[in-house]
């Protein structure tokens, strides 16, 4: 079994005790930054020249000063702006600036995983990954409850990593809902492969093949949206509840039967080998390389993809049938 951490396991007067840096104010930034001062942390948030956040941070009552003046005021900083740039970022304002004994905390591992970032034997580098997106680690930490964290220890230079990641985590609430502890290797690569193969890749995959076969036999876009899309949202909310189990109580015979017979002929072997190659190509970083290549030479693939999808004729039918559904919120948090 895993080791779960709760409130009384952390001792935020560590945490209290530090100065905090956090780097990028987007929707990881401002939940951490914001939860952190509430918690009663001596937080500065590091933005670059020209950021679009730079006004909302100031108004939320912080204080915004360069990258590299929050790096060299503070002796925790969390760094978090996107992946692709946090080598640049701590090439560029951050390593010049570590002394003994600081902490380097991260919110995903890919970047010390895969060795773009290579810290320094004298600091400690931790990790604090709440498992639910940034808006909501804020919302639940205003609500008096919190998003569950998983915490890692790449490098314990000060012998005491550990104790400082599970403090971080009490003060954006993540010890509310309880932290597990991992490494940043189970962390990225499963990661990776659980947003590439289930989440977002392998369900946005489903969905498509589901509502295409549907239309190309020459049902109506609008019933195939129903079908495909706009129902998978009942279906996910009570796995969530109760696991396969109360999904499958809730819905008919008739349709547990077909998840049984079908389910398998639709995600077959040949899914589950091309999973493996997957998480192989993930492991040994032929992905994060690719991706890193893609991103800085200047997305044009993903641009190529991100503009395909959005002229699909499930998406041109669900912005429009959306309209006509008052109760979906489609607009962002
Ligand atoms: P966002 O894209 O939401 O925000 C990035 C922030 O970084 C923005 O405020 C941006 O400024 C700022 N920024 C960009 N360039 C620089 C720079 N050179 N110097 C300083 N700040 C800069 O990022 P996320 O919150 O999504 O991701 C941050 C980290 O958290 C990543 O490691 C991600 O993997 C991890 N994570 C994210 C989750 C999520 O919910 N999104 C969930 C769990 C982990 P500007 O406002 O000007 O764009
Ligand atoms: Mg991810
Ligand atoms: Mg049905």
């Amino acid at each position: 079994m895993a080791e779960l951490f709760y409130d009384d396991d952390a001792d935020l007067s560590i945490i209290q005790g530090r100065k905090v840096a956090v780097l990028g104010y987007g929707s990881q930034g401002h939940a951490h930054a914001l939860s952190l001062r509430d918690s009663g942390v001596d937080v500065r948030v590091g933005l670059h020249e020209g950021s679009k956040s730079k006004a909302k941070a100031e108004e939320q009552g912080l204080r915004v000063v360069t990258p590299a003046e929050a790096a060299a005021e503070a002796d925790v900083i969390m760094i978090l702006v996107p992946d692709p740039i946090q080598a640049q970022v701590y090439e560029e304002s951050v390593k010049d600036n570590l002394k003994d004994g600081d902490a380097l905390f991260f919110g995903h591992g890919l970047n010390i995983r895969f060795g773009f970032i290579k810290p320094p034997a004298n600091v400690d580098v931790c990790m604090v990954a709440p498992k639910g997106p940034g808006h909501l680690v804020r919302r639940q930490y205003e609500e008096g409850r919190g998003v569950p964290c998983i915490v890692a220890v790449e490098q314990d230079a000060s012998g005491k990593g550990l104790e400082l990641a599970l403090s971080y985590a009490k003060g954006i609430g993540g010890t509310r809902a309880g932290v597990i502890k991992t490494t940043f290797t189970e962390e990225t690569e499963t990661d990776l492969f659980g947003e590439q193969a289930v989440l977002c890749g392998g369900t946005a995959a489903l969905v498509k093949a589901g509502f295409e076969t549907l239309t190309e036999a020459g049902y109506q876009p609008e019933i195939a949206y129903f079908e495909c899309l706009h129902e998978l949202k009942l279906i996910v909310d009570l796995m969530y509840e109760g696991g396969l189990e109360k999904m499958r109580w809730s819905i008919s015979e008739t349709a547990e039967w077909g998840d049984y017979v079908t389910g398998p002929r639709i995600i077959t072997d040949a899914t589950k080998a091309e999973m493996k190659k997957v998480l192989t190509e993930i492991q040994d970083g032929t992905f994060a390389n690719a991706w890193m290549a893609e991103y800085h030479n200047g997305l044009p693939k993903y641009n190529e993809y991100k503009k395909a999808d959005s002229d699909h004729l499930l998406e041109t039918t669900g912005r429009e049938l959306r309209k006509l559904m008052s109760w979906v919120n489609d607009e962002e948090a």
